[in-house]
């Protein structure tokens, strides 16, 4: 029997964390048409509506302060704690 070790690499965004198999440090979501890396704030608006599809019952402050926290351990954002 052989067992070929499967290696799958899996890169995050340093952005968003999301698993990307993309070349490239950030995912789709986080650049723009050109690939270049979309401003905090924007990434952070995108976040915010997305964890408001998934967490319906949060209000509005209870994201952004999610949103804000998650951020902040990004190696993109790391270290930034104001918009
Ligand atoms: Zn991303």
């Amino acid at each position: 029997m052989t067992a070929k070790q499967e290696t799958t690499i899996e890169m995050h965004c340093e952005s968003c964390g999301m698993v990307t198999n993309e070349q490239g440090e950030y995912c789709q979501y986080c650049v723009d048409e050109n690939g270049q890396l979309r401003p905090y704030e924007e990434v952070f608006a995108k976040m915010e509506r997305w964890l408001a599809r998934v967490e319906p019952t949060l209000s509005h402050e209870q994201i952004a302060q999610k949103t804000k926290n998650y951020m902040a351990t990004m190696p993109e954002w790391r270290g930034r704690d104001e918009i």
